[in-house]
C-alpha cells in the first residue's frame, strides 16, 4: 500500500508566513526590524522573501544563511560574496545580534549546560549531551514558557518571548563550538512549547537540516517535543521532512494530566490519542511519549493501566524519566521498582518502553533549573 507520505512530492514545503508567493512586499524586512533577533528572526523562506524584495536572486538567501549559521559572521561587512550595496543596506536596516554563553556548567558525566544570553538580555538554557560519536543538543524554543507544567522550573517562572529560528540554530552552533564537535542530533526539548512558536521552530529545523552544509543534521535526528498541542502535531505530519515527534504525556489519566500540565487542560486525551493515530498513519513514523515518573502522583497501578490502555494499538515508544527534583514542587522521583513495573506492563502488550538514563544531575540538567539558580543568585 502506498502511504500518504510516499505520495507526497519531495521538496513540496508547506508555506511559511514568508512564502514569496503569499507574503506582502517588505514583510520579511519589517519582521526582522521589529524583532529583537533581527535577521535571526527570519526563517529560510523569509530570507528568500527579503532578498527578492531587494531585487536579488534567490541564491543570495543561501549565501546569507551560510554566513550566519556556518561561518558565524558577526557583521554583514564580512559577507564578501554579497554585493557591497546589499551589505550596506542590510547593515543600515537590520540588526545582526550575537548570542553568547553566559554561564557554563559541566557534569561529571560529560553533559554541559549553558545559559545562552541574547543581545536584548533574555537568556535561555541549552544542554549538550555527548555520547560516543554522537553529540545531542537540547535547545530552547521560547524564553520562558506559558505552559506552567507543575514539575518544571521554567513553567513556574512564566513566559518572556518567542525565539527566532536563528536564535535556536545559534544554541546548537554555540554548543557544537564549545565541544569542538559536529552536532549529530538536536532536540527542541529545552524551555518553551515548540508548537506555540511553530513557524520559527520549523524554520530552525530547516536551517539545521540543510543538506551538504556543516550543520546538515538528518531530519530523523531532529526531534520536536510538544506538550501535545494537537494542531501542531497535525501540522508537523504534513511537513515533507521526516522530523521526529515526541509528546510529553506524563499521565494518561485526565485529572492527573490536567494537574501536572495545566497549559493543555483543554485538550482531552482521546483527542490527543487520535492525533497520534493520524500522525502515524500519515507519516509511518513512531512518536515517542515522554513520561516523567513522580512518586505518588502518576505512578500508581491505575496510572500504569491507563497508560497501557492509551498505548494499546498505537505505534509509540515510551520514555520513562525519573523526575528531577524541582525546589518547591514537593515532587520526588518514583522508585526504580515502579519504573520497572511500567516497562513490564507496557511490554506485556507489545509497547516498547525504556527508562531514560539520567544525565547531568549534578548540574541541574532539568529544564529551567540553571536559569532559576542564576536568577536567585542575581536577586
Ligand atoms: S516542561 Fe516544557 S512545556 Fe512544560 S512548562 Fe516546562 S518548558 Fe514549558
Amino acid at each position: 500500500m502506498t502511504s500518504a507520505r510516499e505520495r507526497k512530492p519531495s521538496g513540496n514545503r508547506t508555506a511559511s508566513h514568508f512564502d514569496t508567493d503569499r507574503a506582502a512586499p517588505g514583510a520579511a524586512l519589517s519582521h526582522a526590524m521589529g524583532h529583537p533577533a533581527g535577521i535571526k528572526a527570519l526563517d529560510p523562506a523569509a530570507l528568500e522573501a527579503l532578498v527578492a524584495d531587494l531585487g536579488q536572486p534567490r541564491y543570495r538567501a543561501g549565501q546569507l544563511a551560510t554566513w550566519l549559521y556556518q561561518r558565524s559572521a558577526e557583521s554583514f561587512a564580512e559577507m564578501t560574496d554579497l554585493p557591497a550595496p546589499l551589505r550596506a543596506e542590510f547593515a543600515e536596516k537590520i540588526a545582526l545580534p550575537q548570542p553568547e554563553i553566559g554561564e557554563r556548567l559541566e557534569s561529571s558525566d560529560g553533559a554541559r549546560k549553558y545559559l545562552v544570553r541574547f543581545a536584548d538580555g533574555v537568556s535561555v538554557e541549552t544542554v549538550g549531551l555527548p555520547d560516543g560519536d554522537r553529540l545531542t543538543v537540547c535547545y530552547s524554543t521560547q524564553a520562558g514558557c506559558a505552559m506552567g507544567c507543575a514539575f518544571c522550573a521554567t513553567g513556574q517562572a512564566g513566559f518572556t518571548r518567542n525565539l527566532g529560528p536563528g536564535e535556536m540554530v545559534d544554541q546548537v552552533r554555540l554548543t557544537g563550538g564549545d565541544f569542538g564537535a559536529r552536532v549529530t542530533n538536536a532536540v527542541a526539548m529545552g524551555q518553551g512549547e515548540p508548537f506555540a512558536n511553530y513557524e520559527a521552530v520549523l524554520g530552525a529545523l530547516r536551517f539545521l537540516n540543510a543538506p551538504k552544509t556543516e550543520l546538515g543534521i538528518g531530519a530523523r535526528h531532529l526531534t520536536v517535543s510538544t506538550c501535545g498541542i494537537v494542531a501542531g502535531i497535525r501540522r508537523l505530519a504534513e511537513e515533507p521532512e521526516q522530523f521526529t515527534l515526541a509528546v510529553s504525556l506524563h499521565s494518561a489519566v485526565q485529572a492527573t494530566r490536567d494537574r501536572l500540565m495545566p497549559g493543555v487542560r483543554g485538550i482531552p486525551l482521546p483527542q490527543l490519542r487520535q492525533a497520534l493515530v493520524d500522525y502515524v498513519a500519515e507519516t509511518n513514523r513512531r512518536p515517542t511519549l515522554e513520561y516523567a515518573l513522580i512518586d505518588g502522583i502518576n505512578d500508581s497501578d491505575s496510572e500504569i493501566g491507563a497508560l497501557a490502555a492509551f498505548c494499546r494499538g498505537l505505534l509509540v515508544h515510551v520514555n520513562l524519566i525519573p523526575v528531577n527534583p524541582v525546589p518547591g514542587s514537593g515532587f520526588v522521583r518514583s522508585s526504580s521498582e515502579r519504573a520497572r513495573a511500567f516497562v513490564r506492563a507496557l511490554a506485556a502488550q507489545g509497547t516498547e518502553a525504556s527508562i531514560r538514563v539520567e544525565r547531568g544531575a549534578d548540574i541541574d540538567a532539568a529544564c529551567g533549573q540553571l536559569k532559576q539558580r542564576f536568577s536567585s543568585a542575581d536577586s
